[in-house]
């Protein structure tokens, strides 16, 4: 089959490799569609500590079954089925109690320590399967649409951990893929007003015009504090998710937050740069709660395709390029310039079969 392998930091070739092999437990997919993750561009551009080369990335899958292995149950040949990079063991404590995102005994994951989606042919590892991370596509959905699926499930966890609920006023700090999604998932989980904030003009604007946030905030600093502190009555936020790998969104996050409001940090820091200086007696007197989200749960990424399906969240909006294989370098170039919403790469087509 022809996959593209990343050999080492910014070398990737596309080869012919030979087609991986259906373990019991697990089955083997024909890849339809597979999108650009930031988190694919990172482990091209700078490495991860649970990425290793050569490598195969690309975890935001969704494809076609074609062989079943013996013991696998729930799928048939011809399922089409979206794969997710679940990396839980399935036995620790965590895994048991419906936390398998942070399992303290992690597998490979998809993608990253095990073979991903740009490729013709996946088979994922037996407990990504178990654990619910593979899951069958709303028939009403395309592939490029399910793909999408993987980030909003991620965007779910995060939501999930700080609580967005009916009524809330939710601050989005950072205008890429993963913040405007959340613009679409607060309102879809009730919130009464959503407001984004961002300094790319670009970014800002195709949020107004698509993704539909009650107001936009281009200010930085004190500015935007004195700015959504005017949007709330003067108590801040319900809820600030800050889906930008920024020191200073983070400081800031807590200035905005009203009182027993709720914190996320969606994205990380460089790892050898990851110190902030937050004003921590906000959380204490404030009673804030400040959390994290990392990666997603199986039922997430099920609840994800669902909400896709009912049209909650409009895939089809964060589509905005289209590769073969072969572009795979250009496609993460243009990832890289921050020219795409979300860039996806099919596997199987010629340039002239990409959709429009
Ligand atoms: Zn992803
Ligand atoms: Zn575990």
């Amino acid at each position: 089959m022809k996959a593209a392998v990343v050999e080492r930091i910014r070398e990737a070739k596309v080869l012919e490799v030979p087609e991986p092999v259906t373990e019991a437990g697990s089955l083997k997919i024909r890849v339809e569609a597979c999108a650009i993750c930031g988190s694919d561009l990172r482990i091209f551009t700078t490495g991860d500590p649970r990425a290793t080369f050569p490598r195969i990335i690309g975890h935001e899958i969704a494809g076609t079954v074609v062989e079943i292995g013996k013991e696998t149950k729930g799928f048939g040949v011809g399922d089409r089925v979206c794969v997710a990079p679940g990396h839980g063991c399935g036995d620790c404590k965590y895994c048991k109690n419906g936390m398998e995102n942070i399992c303290i005994n992690p597998k490979p994951s998809v993608g990253y320590a095990s073979s991903g989606g740009f490729a013709q042919f996946i088979v994922p590892p037996v407990n990504v399967v178990k654990n619910g991370f593979v899951n069958i596509i709303p028939e009403n959905l395309s592939f490029e649409e399910a793909s999408m699926s993987e980030l909003l499930a991620c965007c779910i966890n995060a939501q999930e951990r700080a609580m967005v609920r009916d009524g809330d006023t939710v601050v989005i700090m950072g205008p890429g893929p993963a913040g405007l999604m959340h613009i679409q998932l607060a309102k879809a989980r009730g919130a009464k007003k959503v407001i984004l904030s961002g300094r790319t003009p670009g970014r800002l604007n195709l949020a107004k015009e698509k993704f539909k946030p009650d107001l936009v905030l281009p200010e930085q600093g004190k500015e935007l504090v004195k700015r959504v502190l005017e949007e709330t009555d003067g108590i801040g936020a319900d809820v600030v998710i800050v889906a930008a790998p920024s020191h200073e969104a983070q400081e800031l996050a807590l200035h905005i937050t009203a009182p027993r409001g709720r914190i996320n940090f969606f994205g990380g820091l460089p790892k050898d740069n990851c110190i902030s200086h937050i004003e921590a007696n906000i959380i204490h007197y404030q009673e804030c709660i400040l959390t994290g989200a990392s990666s997603s749960l199986g039922r997430q990424n099920k609840e994800a395709l669902e909400l896709i399906s009912k049209g909650k969240i409009k895939a089809s909006y964060y589509i905005t390029h289209r590769f073969i294989l072969e572009e795979f370098n250009e496609a993460f170039a243009a990832v890289e310039r921050k020219e795409t919403v979300k860039a996806i790469i099919f596997p199987w087509k010629a340039k002239e079969e990409l959709p429009s």
